[in-house]
């Protein structure tokens, strides 16, 4: 027997309705390029996304067409987000810190037929020009005033486009499963992989992270997302804070300027935060300098890799704020688990262990970790495998691919090793590919970076696997030390002696002026496998 309830759609349009009728008058704040602080209320945002919608109507979009976006976060970026989404169309957001070659193969994958974006990225787009085989035009998100000149065929400033639309727009009454947007994984390995998103994940993933044990974003909050929003939709804050009618500020292209966040925190009076450690990093670092303070700042969350202690402590000791752990990936939408506030009754070294795992998965993510036969293992904090989550955000296929992505039995492997404790706790302990493998014993590159980034003068530090002829593979540790300081290799290793295994002890550092990074911000292990392939070992290893 069915139950007798509306069938009533769960989509991002939803969402803006909300925002319209509860919350007109709060703010979206942005820097671009062609302005240092916009402002305006999510009524005037969703009059101009109406205005845009019907813009789309007029260059021949139809529904479930792509469009692509190369974009900074910011209010064009945003109304780009709800008008294509809640006209039928699909947002492609492409991230430019790509290869060249990587965008191409991405927007003739997607079959883009318009591309909205930066004024910065117009070179990048007419060096591809003659390959593009799909896309008829490209908008420039700026007005007339900062057009850049371009011999782009179908070349459009995007305010002159807006000028005149009518700001009301008869939104279609959408199927909850239709796609809403479209994400390419960064692919370390083979070709990038798109991720297409519906609307009813898209809302479901926003309630995830409303939730009290989550970002618990509240109406009178203001947030700040530094994750990109060509970046799986900003971790969905640009749905979530209009959903409650939370202030938005977005940051524009200088994410990594502590002095541009700093200044945007305390002006616009920011409570919660969200980006990746390096981020924080640069803030952290500016803050020391400047001796500013974020009053207004009461938690920051911090995802897409393992968050160093060091940014935890800075942040609580310094400035009273509370820094909440976080996973996911971009098929995952991205939320997999959120580290909520530990109760103050748990002894601070407990507290500290308990704060360093990645926490624990909220209602519509279920987990669990496998061995080599895809055997469950038990959830008791030290059994370690192959990490395999399922729940309706998380992705089933691949875009335009004809094979499931999951396991036989329904689950998706993430690509991630884990262990999770008898309280649901997840602690990542490696990316399969990353995790080192000596003598048939896993090592975890996580915990021994986590180590090496407590201790003081290092400002960055990586761990990989390097050939060894005995062991298949041993670690070696890549350190980047504060400016000024001076630190020997000898003595950080010996920092490693006591706290680890004897055999999980890194044989060999070497300090480095900087780590490669992926274009999503993590520290590429790929590149520095590569670089240091043929390293030599300084003595015979015995473990
Ligand atoms: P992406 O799809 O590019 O967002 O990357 C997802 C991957 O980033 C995950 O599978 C993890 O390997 C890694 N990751 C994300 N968050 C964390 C975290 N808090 N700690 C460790 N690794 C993380």
């Amino acid at each position: 027997m069915n139950g007798m309830m509306m069938e009533s759609q769960l989509t991002l349009t939803a969402v803006m309705r909300r925002a319209l009728c509860n919350s007109p008058d709060s703010e979206v704040i942005s820097v671009t390029l062609d302005n240092p602080l916009h402002r305006y209320s999510y009524k005037q945002a969703f009059a101009r996304a109406a205005q845009l919608a019907q813009v789309l109507c007029m260059l021949g979009a139809n529904r479930g067409d792509r469009i692509g976006t190369l974009a900074w976060n910011d209010h064009r970026h945003f109304e780009l987000y709800y008008a294509t989404s809640c006209s039928g169309l699909v947002c492609h957001t492409i991230n430019p810190r790509l290869f060249p070659e990587q965008i191409h193969y991405i927007i003739e994958h997607a079959e883009d037929r318009w591309l909205f974006i930066d004024p910065l990225f117009v070179p990048l787009i007419e060096s591809l020009e003659d390959k593009l085989s799909t896309v008829e035009g490209v908008i420039v998100l700026t007005d007339r005033a900062h057009m850049p000149d371009s011999k782009l065929a179908n070349y459009y400033c995007y305010e002159d486009l807006l000028v005149n639309q009518p700001s009301s727009f008869q939104w279609p009454d959408l199927r909850e499963e239709s796609a809403a947007a479209l994400c390419y994984t960064s692919g370390t390995t083979g070709n990038p992989k798109g991720v297409l998103y519906s609307h009813r994940a898209m809302a479901l993933h926003t309630y995830g992270v409303l939730m009290p044990d989550a970002f618990a974003i509240r109406r009178d909050e203001a947030i700040l997302p530094v994750v990109p929003m060509f970046h799986v939709n900003a971790w969905s804050i640009p749905y979530a804070a209009p959903a409650v009618g939370a202030k938005l500020v977005l940051p524009g292209p200088s994410m990594g300027c502590g002095e541009t966040l700093s200044k945007l925190i305390r002006q616009e009076s920011v409570t919660i935060a969200a980006g990746v450690p390096t981020v924080w990093l640069a803030l952290l670092k500016y803050l020391r300098n400047s001796k500013e303070t974020l009053p207004s700042l009461n938690r920051v969350v911090v995802g897409g890799s393992a968050c160093p202690w060091s940014i935890m402590e800075e942040f609580e000791q310094q400035h009273g704020v509370y820094t909440h752990h976080a996973w996911g990936m971009s098929e995952m939408s991205p939320l997999g688990t959120y580290n909520a506030r530990i109760a103050p009754s748990i002894a601070p070294k407990e507290a500290k262990k308990l704060r360093l795992k990645q926490g624990r998965a909220g209602f519509g993510v279920e987990m669990r970790i496998v061995g080599p036969q895809e055997n469950p293992l038990p959830h008791n904090g030290t059994a370690f495998g192959a990490l395999q989550v399922r729940g309706p955000w998380i992705c089933e296929r691949y875009f335009k691919s004809e094979e499931s992505a999951l396991t036989t039995d329904g689950w998706f492997d993430t690509g991630d090793v884990a262990t999770i404790d008898s309280l649901g706790y997840l602690t990542i302990t490696d990316r399969t590919k990353d995790v080192i493998k000596s003598g048939g014993e896993w090592i975890s590159s996580i915990e021994l970076e986590n180590f090496a980034m407590t201790l003081e003068g290092v400002a960055e530090a990586a761990v990989i696997g390097v050939t060894h002829e005995k062991w298949a593979e041993r670690p070696l540790l890549l350190v980047v030390l504060e400016t000024g300081v001076k630190l020997k290799p000898d003595k950080i290793l010996s920092t490693f002696q006591g706290q680890f295994a004897k055999w999980w002890i890194p044989d060999d550092c070497i300090i480095i002026d900087e780590l490669p990074h992926t274009a999503t911000g993590k520290i590429s292990k790929k590149d520095l496998r590569q670089k240091f392939s043929e390293h030599l070992w300084p003595q015979e290893i015995t473990v």
